[in-house]
């Protein structure tokens, strides 16, 4: 921020209790804070403390593409990869204008915990463009991905990175960079990203992974929230991948969808949305907006709906020192990654809502993505059922232990999970040695 707009302190004010301007919304900044009190918590020794809370590798990339009119832009890429001691690096790849080098550090270092919250043998990574994708025509969009693939293509691979759907990006873009590092090396080489179409190398079961994994982890803690599903209201801000397998998943477990949205509007209705009815509108009209027969309530309605419920499945920082008191629900998963500032956080606790942090309530994703990977190296495939099923026992699994640390230890669960997370990849660290 320039000078000029600072703002001023009163005359006479004293210097001692003025508080150094900080920005609430700063991802990494956040992804920070809540390690360095998971560290405090562990009491983590401060060689470790210093390596864990950096980024051990980050790449940025300007790449030009050529667009359909005959013009060419320059685009931004990242790739950073958080930490790879216990595995390769993991994690997907956006697409947003709002895309930015501090961003990608915090969903990397995210990734991290994730990983070994549910316990796969990965490191942390993330990769963003900034761009607008809606902006570009198809073939804009291949050409972009596979300049962007060719460029992060000195870092990704099986054994080293292996990139995944996130904002914006889906199983098409995926194949396009399966395809670009393919024609690099010369013969198909599958493994080198998940989330892909099933006839090259996908996995059963993935695309619906991530909002299966919020739907486990919200089925569980209603039940040790004493709620019945069927009694239970759920608002859920964001209608895409997430978002919209979220919704569908707990409707058809009893719940009640009583809010919805995503960029371009929200849906509100107390007595019940229809949610499949929601899904074929977005589908033929492209957002939800215009939807018959419910109260319009803005994209950020869902956050402050009257509900028991709230899955924010859309961006970071959604819920702020700013809109956190508005919160109704009791019980939050967090779909998304980063939706909850820090400064929210103590707010939410306060009021006592129960919530079940991103790292462990969006991981059913990266496990799904974690079979895909082991089904391509062994070419050996594996029935949706079978992928559920073992989705269902590692969530459970992983939201059971988190949950006995945060009554061991008296935490809120997303502490409880940074804890578990960070205990295992200091001990992975310890033990093979990599500082002196
Ligand atoms: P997506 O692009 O499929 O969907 C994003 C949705 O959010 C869209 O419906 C969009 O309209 C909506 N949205 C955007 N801005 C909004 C706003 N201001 N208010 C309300 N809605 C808004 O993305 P996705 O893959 O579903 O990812 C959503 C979140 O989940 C991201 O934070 C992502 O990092 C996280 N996540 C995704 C996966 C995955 O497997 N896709 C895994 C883990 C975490």
């Amino acid at each position: 921020m320039s000078d000029s707009r600072k703002p001023e302190v009163a005359k006479g004010a004293s210097t001692v209790s003025a508080r150094p301007e900080v920005n609430e919304a700063d991802e990494w900044r956040t992804a920070q804070r809540q390690f360095d009190i998971a560290a405090e918590i562990i009491r983590l020794e401060p060689e470790l403390r210093e390596i864990l809370r950096e980024v051990q590798r980050e790449f940025t990339c300007h790449f030009p593409v050529r667009l359909d009119n005959g013009g060419v832009e320059v685009y931004t890429g990242y790739r950073v990869q958080h930490n790879i001691h216990r595995g390769p690096a993991k994690g997907g790849i956006r697409y947003h204008p709002a895309v930015s080098l501090d961003e990608v550090k915090a969903l990397a270092m995210w990734m991290t915990w994730k990983c070994a919250i549910v316990n796969i043998p990965y490191g942390g990574a993330k990769g963003g463009v900034i761009v607008d994708p809606r902006k570009l025509s198809m073939r804009e969009l291949e050409r972009l991905t596979r300049r962007f693939a060719t460029e992060i293509s000195i870092l990704i691979g099986p054994d080293r990175d292996i990139p995944a759907p996130d904002m914006n990006t889906d199983g098409q873009v995926m194949a396009w960079i399966m395809d670009t590092i393919s024609m690099h090396r010369g013969y198909s080489v599958t493994a080198t990203v998940t989330g892909k179409p099933i006839e090259v190398g996908g996995s059963l079961g993935r695309v619906d992974a991530t909002g299966r994994g919020v739907t486990i982890c919200t089925l569980a803690a209603l039940e040790h929230l004493g709620m019945a599903p069927h009694e239970s209201r759920v608002a859920v801000q964001g209608f895409g991948n997430v978002g919209s397998v979220s919704a569908r998943l707990l409707d058809e477990a009893g719940c009640k969808v009583v809010a919805v949205s995503d960029e371009y509007g929200g849906l509100y209705n107390p007595l019940g949305l229809p949610v499949r009815k929601l899904l074929e509108y977005r589908a033929r009209e492209g957002s939800l907006k215009g939807y018959p027969g419910c109260t319009e309530i803005g994209s950020a309605g869902p956050l402050s709906a009257d509900c028991d419920v709230l899955v924010p499945a859309a961006l970071g920082n959604q819920l702020t020192s700013r809109n956190a008191r508005a919160v109704k629900a009791r019980l939050i998963v967090e779909g998304a990654n980063g939706p909850t500032t820090p400064e929210a956080d103590e707010i939410l606790q306060e009021k006592g809502v129960f919530l079940v942090p991103d790292i462990l309530a969006n991981a059913g994703g990266v496990t799904v993505s974690y079979f895909e990977w082991v089904q391509d190296l062994q070419s050996f495939f594996w029935s949706e059922h079978e992928v559920n099923q073992k989705l269902q026992a590692i969530m459970h699994r992983a939201f059971n232990e988190v949950l006995a640390t945060a009554k061991e230890r008296s935490l809120p669960m997303r502490m409880a999970a940074y804890v578990r997370a960070v205990q295992r990849v200091a001990s992975a660290t310890r033990d093979r040695g990599l500082y002196p």
